[in-house]
């Protein structure tokens, strides 16, 4: 037998018993004639303690083993003389009689401990060892504890968790898809699932009435701090529901989530819900921190042709926002939130400040293009009081700007300490619009997906004026992340013909690409909806993490590589010769 108990069980009350503990050697001490071992598992660590005086040559043993050996060691649980109020077996240690070296371990590349040596690189390289770090460890925990929190309230609800496939056809809408070649139907390819949207939907017309499935998808996109090639969903759907069902189930399950996984009471109020309209010009954003206010204040009547200042007088849209008790911000913080909002990932062409100084008077870098009666007007527009900042900016494009707004607001939200993770402010935003227009494919594109329905009352406008139609789409929204969205679908077989079109699908295109949803619409589909959680991100905000990597066992890195397992990588000509495939010659970086 490895082990009577864990490293992480043994108390006082266990004094005077024999036991037997397996682990890693986290750390080793030498002291006087004396020798300790910090042995270590998942469920913590318990002090070994070798005598010198007692048994010589056991403890010679003890000496030679290092940093992350696999040990075994038997012997007395005992009272200890210093004890450590840092760990839960701080009380007891073991008095070794038998060791034995299940494993030795190589010096590590890196310190399992919580503030490691290793940077990520290296860390994900030994991802196995990274994992083994308790904060690390933490995460996956958590994650678990989500997923069977999931379950649970899903099945309570009547949910049936059914597996989609992953090898699927490819529907280039949307991101793109990673593709696999078939061996057994040359020149064809397999596509791995973006989501299960249709088969999930097809389920609906199959009668399974309500559907969940934690489930990977896959999506070919660039990368960025938050995103993985492939990722998880809690993927649903359900018949026979409107919006509202929609909302209140799903508002249901992550009430549940928070106070079972993250012990944090949202309370009975239903969140907020936002059109997509007022998120933008209240936040210039889809998926705003609510967290803190800092609204946007519009200051086209205060600033547009009351004075000399060209900029202003050609924009088509100037906000602001109020950052308190921000005045005395010296010379170099104004530069650099000018620096930010001129940076490439803002693209904003400059910063307008005002200051409301002690007196109550404003002083701005436009004071010399305003009178003061149009700068107190801005001060009272604005709403500022003594001591605030006000941070201006204005541009061609109304929503464009207003995101590059939205980037100062959180950045300011940052430096104001608004941000707190342990504070959590939901809401739906509702409302969106159907369709984008796409300068690049010089079409309009769906903005959710192009299954999502219209609403009712704006299926009129879908041939003349399609910028116009909102979709019965919604999205949950935490803290700035959008951790879900989904929307109502269509369920009739003309009106997603009709959407095609809009979305400048030839009839005979539509078919091939998604007869399979049409054709099965004919068949009495029942009026559907839905969502999807990104599990990666809601785990994240859980554990108050900033990238989705840490709470993923085997992540990828930024350039979509697995490094531990260095894929993807190159494969036999013999293989490529099976597939019917030949590559063409590829520049080395
Ligand atoms: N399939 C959608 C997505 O991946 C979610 C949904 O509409 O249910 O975003």
């Amino acid at each position: 037998m490895y082990r009577t108990h864990n490293c992480g069980e043994l108390r006082i009350s266990n004094v005077g018993q024999s036991v037997t503990l397996s682990g890693w050697v986290q750390r080793l001490r030498r002291m006087g004639g004396m020798t300790f071992v910090d042995l270590r598992d998942r469920y913590g660590i318990t002090q070994l303690v070798f005598n010198e005086e007692m048994n010589a040559e056991l403890c010679n043993q003890a000496n030679k083993i290092g940093r992350e050996f696999v040990i075994q060691a038997t012997g007395n649980v005992s009272e200890r003389y210093s004890k450590n109020d840092k760990i839960p077996t701080g009380d007891i240690e073991i008095i070794v009689e038998t060791l034995n070296i299940l494993n030795p371990s190589d010096v590590p590349p890196f310190t399992i401990e919580d503030n490691t040596d290793g940077g990520d690189d290296l860390r994900m390289k030994y991802r196995y060892l990274d994992l083994r770090r308790n904060n690390v460890r933490a995460n996956i925990e958590l994650r678990h504890k989500f997923c069977l929190a999931v379950r649970r309230y899903l099945d309570s609800l009547d949910f049936l968790e059914i597996e989609t496939p992953v090898l699927v056809g490819s529907t280039p809408e949307g991101a793109r898809d990673f593709i696999v070649p078939s061996r057994m139907n040359p020149g064809r390819f397999y596509a791995l699932p973006q989501s299960p949207q249709t088969l999930k939907q097809l389920l609906m017309v199959a009668g399974m009435d309500r559907y969940f499935q934690i489930v990977k998808c896959f999506r070919d996109e660039d990368l960025r701090a938050d995103r993985q090639p492939e990722f998880t969903q809690i993927d649903c759907e359900m018949s026979y529901v409107e919006q509202d069902d929609i909302i209140n189930t799903f508002e249901g399950l992550t009430k549940y989530l928070f106070k079972e996984v993250r012990n944090h009471d949202l309370g009975d109020a239903p969140f907020l819900r936002l059109s997509w309209h007022e998120a933008m010009r209240r936040f210039g954003s889809d998926k705003p921190d609510m967290r803190f206010g800092m609204e946007f204040v519009e200051l086209m009547e205060t600033l547009k042709g009351t004075g000399d200042f060209t900029v202003f007088n050609d924009a088509v849209y100037i906000g602001g926002i109020c950052a308190e008790g921000c005045a005395e911000y010296t010379r170099k913080q104004i530069d650099e939130l000018t620096n930010f909002v001129k940076s490439q990932q803002v693209g904003a062409k400059g910063l307008v400040y005002a200051r409301v100084q002690e007196d109550g008077s404003v002083k701005s870098s436009v004071d010399k293009f305003y009178s003061p009666e149009v700068l107190n007007r801005l001060k009272e527009t604005m709403g500022a009081k003594k001591g605030d900042l006000i941070l201006i900016l204005s541009g061609d494009d109304a929503n464009k700007t207003r995101r590059q707004l939205c980037e100062l607001r959180l950045l300011m939200g940052d430096r104001l300490g608004l941000r707190d993770k342990n504070k959590f402010a939901l809401l739906w935003v509702v409302d969106f619009p159907m369709f984008e227009y796409s300068e690049e494919e010089n079409r309009f594109m769906a903005m959710h997906h192009p299954f999502t329905s219209p609403k009712p009352s704006d299926i009129e406008k879908l041939e003349t004026s399609p910028a116009e139609v909102l979709a019965d789409a919604y999205d949950m929204v935490c803290n700035g992340v959008e951790v879900g969205g989904g929307s109502i679908r269509i369920h009739d077989a003309e009106l997603q013909a009709k959407i095609f079109k809009v979305l400048g699908f030839t009839p005979e295109k539509a078919q091939e690409q998604f007869g399979f949803l049409m054709n099965a619409f004919k068949y009495g589909a029942p009026p559907h909806g839905g969502l999807a959680y990104g599990l990666d991100r809601f785990v994240s905000l859980f554990a108050g993490l900033d990238s989705i990597r840490d709470c993923i066992a085997f992540p990828k890195n930024n350039s979509g590589r697995d490094v531990m397992l260095d894929a993807p990588s190159f494969v036999d000509q013999k293989q490529l010769d099976e597939l019917h495939l030949n590559l063409l010659p590829i520049e080395q970086k």
